[in-house]
């Protein structure tokens, strides 16, 4: 599987059943991401990591 944009190796990420492909190349994902304020997004990830683990 190659990107879109800049036809580089894309990688896959998982989470729980979610899982969805980035690419490091040119910053591609094939998700819409909601562009909040950078400060919160590592907090909204860990608090899902904490859920995960948690059950
Ligand atoms: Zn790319």
């Amino acid at each position: 599987m190659s990107c879109p944009r800049c036809q580089g190796s894309l990688e896959e990420l998982s989470l729980g059943d979610v899982s969805t492909v980035t690419c490091p190349h040119c910053g591609f994902a094939d998700v819409p991401v909601e562009h909040v304020q950078e400060e919160e997004e590592p907090e909204s990830w860990r608090d899902a990591f904490n859920r995960f683990y948690e059950h």
